[in-house]
């Protein structure tokens, strides 16, 4: 192994930055050269590579968004997109490959890998967390962080006025950013996609929470939950005729500084990442469970489907009393 890749696909995240100096500081402390690809797999297939040394990295670490910029690729879906983007790794000299990016950037890296025979290892990179074989994937901390600085304000307002506010978070078919938003943001209710509940219901909480002696409410829809949080809105006003606001906090969540646990997870992702390729791995996400780092086939990291945390979601409606 002399040479590494290293590119950023899909949705940026937070932390990115973090694991491409991981990975490069990591390449240099190795002895290997280590080159970035530019707008993720395009730039693979358009030669789009520069080398990168231990230098050209400073000052990224606490930088939301990708430095090496981020793309959706079309082409790359096809065979012949990944056969031009082999020839092109292999006429570089590049021994391995790191793709930091989220499911559909790993089914890629799987095909690539599998297909071509280019030593490819994964780092889960996406503020959904929706990525099976990981705790946590690299922006997750700081999407939550943002969203819950935004539901802290809302409440303000919301109190004040004694008015519900219903407001959606990002998680694409996820929920658990709305999961963890709503524990930490003190949420009445939550609206997740792997529960899908009918919207009469919703009336049911705003009501029992009025009972309870609660004048104002915060509910949390995850983007994925049918119809997403205007659906949520709409229920209430109609069936109870109050007045609610809806906050859809979109893509606030997606940039910004990243915060510690980010930074954390990248810089040991990144450098693991280096050190899986030199100890000849391939095919393989590298993820932390329970504080360690682990090794996942890449393929199990998409074809499971990774679980709402139901003890958090108990612990939620125990809370919400
Ligand atoms: P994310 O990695 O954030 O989930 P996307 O789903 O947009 O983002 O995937 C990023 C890129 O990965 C796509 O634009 C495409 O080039 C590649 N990709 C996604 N799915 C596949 C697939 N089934 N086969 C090959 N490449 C894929």
């Amino acid at each position: 192994m002399q040479k590494i890749a290293i590119l950023t696909s899909g949705g940026d995240a937070p932390g990115m930055n973090a694991a491409i100096r991981a990975a490069v500081r990591a390449c240099a402390a190795r002895g290997l050269a280590s080159v970035g690809v530019r707008r993720g797999y395009n730039g693979l297939m358009e030669n789009d590579m520069q080398p990168l040394g231990a230098r050209a990295v400073a000052n990224i670490l606490q930088r939301g968004g990708t430095m090496l910029l981020t793309a959706r690729s079309k082409a790359f879906m096809q065979p012949e997109g990944r056969a031009l983007a082999a020839a092109n790794l292999r006429a570089a000299s590049v021994d391995g490959l790191i793709v930091i990016g989220g499911d559909g950037s790993f089914r890629g890296a799987t095909a690539l890998s599998e297909e071509q025979g280019i030593p490819v290892v994964g780092l889960p990179g996406t503020i959904d967390n929706d990525i099976w074989g990981t705790d946590h994937s690299i922006g997750y901390f700081t999407a939550v962080e943002t969203a819950v600085e935004a539901v802290d304000k809302l409440r303000d307002t919301g109190a004040s006025h004694e008015r519900t506010f219903i407001i959606e978070v990002m998680g694409r078919h996820a929920g658990h950013i709305a999961l963890d938003v709503a524990l930490a943001g003190g949420a009445e209710d939550v609206f997740l996609p792997e529960q899908p509940r009918e919207l009469s219901e919703v009336m049911r909480v705003v009501e029992e929470a009025h009972q309870r002696g609660k004048a104002s409410a915060i509910l949390i829809v995850a983007e994925g939950h049918p119809g997403g949080g205007a659906a949520v809105q709409a229920a209430i006003e109609q069936a109870t005729g109050q007045q609610t606001r809806l906050a859809v906090l979109g893509h606030i969540q997606r940039g910004g500084r990243p915060a510690v646990g980010d930074r954390i997870l990248a810089s040991r992702l990144g450098v693991a990442a280096v050190d899986a390729l030199i100890a000849g791995q391939s095919g393989v996400m590298l993820g932390m469970q329970n504080q360690h780092i682990v090794q996942v086939p890449l393929r199990q990291t998409w074809e499971n489907r990774k679980a709402v945390d139901r003890a958090a979601y108990a612990c939620l409606r125990v809370l919400s009393v």
